[in-house]
């Protein structure tokens, strides 16, 4: 019913180089075939690496929150000829990428949320400290916001997009998510690994460059605990995996299906919750982006940008200039070291932008409450979707 992008193979060797910055910080270039070696050396003169912020227990809903005050001095929409995630020499200054050109790549942010450096002047507490400070109900927890965030650049061309991108790039991009999700989950600080990307800058994109990140949490975030608390009561009461439940529902009613390939589905949720909203997802019970099949990395290369550029054409041209969809990608994927049986890896792609000059809010029943309350029906999403078909 839902025509199937057509999905031929695609080449998948990928040369990892690993580097180290001025700073020390870790970069790693993925490569396809032909690419020329990557040697340079990063001479900028930078200060010292952030230290990792501080984690603070909020007792009132049981999140934690990451505290990290020297995040508000980074980079903020530079010019387009001081990128740091242009390769170097083709901007003013060198960049963070100090080769010459690069396919994909990888590296430790800069300013990040959860850092692998933990300064111990700060006072905060040790894990085994944190949990005997439980024992006796206390309630103002804290401990360094140890773990990883990483940036990962989709090409070195500042002007590209993910949609853009031929199916060989997108390809390589999902070895280095692959590659790095496996690489994380053996950190022992690390306890779940989330791949996202933020586009447009009503989603706050302070970079054009096309780039997506990685975030190591040293916890589960709370939607990630939710989903996790969901599908174990689901498996317990019937024995299935939700997420396969869910996709099978939709494969059935149809509705709200955009795509349907050999390998994965796209369709919108029952209960969307953005005024755009698509998830993608696997055929099979699959974790995490690890555990991916070279065939399902395959049509994934081809069928993530063919999604990606639907959203590109959802809402009509307004004179004569495209509406480039703004939108955050978040792989949701199995914790690290537990619920893996019932946790299913799928993708939510959802934009704020709810019609071509509007932007949903978050106010009060959202951020105040927590619920929500969606504009457009998740079927008029679905139907849209199908319609700005290729
Ligand atoms: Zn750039």
């Amino acid at each position: 019913m839902i025509p199937a992008p057509t999905a031929p193979s695609v080449a998948a060797v990928v040369r990892l180089s690993r580097r180290a910055m001025a700073d020390g910080r870790e970069i790693i270039y993925y490569d396809e075939p032909g690419a020329a070696p990557r040697v340079a050396v990063d001479r900028r003169e930078l200060g010292p690496r952030a230290q990792a912020g501080d984690l603070r227990f909020d007792a009132l809903t049981g999140d934690w929150v990451s505290i990290a005050g020297h995040r508000s001095d980074r980079t903020f929409l530079p010019p387009a000829d001081a990128c740091p995630l242009c390769p170097t020499g083709r901007g003013s200054v060198p960049s963070e990428v100090p080769e010459s050109d690069y396919d994909v790549v990888v590296f430790e942010n800069r300013f990040p949320s959860f850092a692998t450096r933990t300064d111990a002047s700060q006072g905060a507490l040790g894990q085994a400290a944190a949990a005997d400070m439980v024992d006796r109900a206390e309630l103002h927890l804290h401990r360094p916001a140890a773990g990883r965030c990483e940036v990962v650049a989709f090409t070195s061309d500042h002007e590209a997009n993910i949609a853009s991108l031929p199916p060989q790039r997108v390809r390589t991009v999902i070895e280095a998510w692959a590659h790095r999700t496996s690489e994380l989950s053996t950190r022992a600080e690390v306890e779940h690994v989330f791949c996202f990307e933020n586009r447009g800058v009503e989603i706050g994109v302070t970079l054009h460059h096309p780039h997506g990140q990685i975030y190591a949490y040293p916890d589960l975030p709370a939607r990630t605990l939710g989903m996790l608390t969901r599908a174990r009561q689901h498996h317990e009461s019937t024995g299935r995996v939700l997420g396969a439940d869910l996709l099978a529902i939709e494969r059935t009613t149809g509705t709200r299906m955009v795509l349907e390939g050999e390998h994965w589905s796209a369709y919108v949720p029952f209960a969307a919750r953005w005024p755009v909203e698509v998830h993608l997802v696997p055929h099979r019970d699959v974790p995490d982006l690890a555990a991916l099949t070279a065939a399902e990395r395959d049509e994934l290369a081809h069928i993530y940008p063919e999604l990606l550029g639907r959203l590109d054409r959802y809402y009509p041209a307004v004179a004569g200039q495209p509406i480039r969809m703004p939108y955050i990608a978040a792989w949701h994927q199995a914790p690290v070291r537990t619920g893996r049986e019932v946790s299913r890896l799928h993708l939510q792609v959802f934009s704020v932008l709810r019609s071509p000059d509007r932007l949903k809010y978050l106010a009060g029943s959202e951020s105040g409450a927590g619920a929500w309350v969606n504009d457009v029906a998740p079927e008029s999403i679905a139907r849209r979707l199908r319609e700005v078909g290729s």
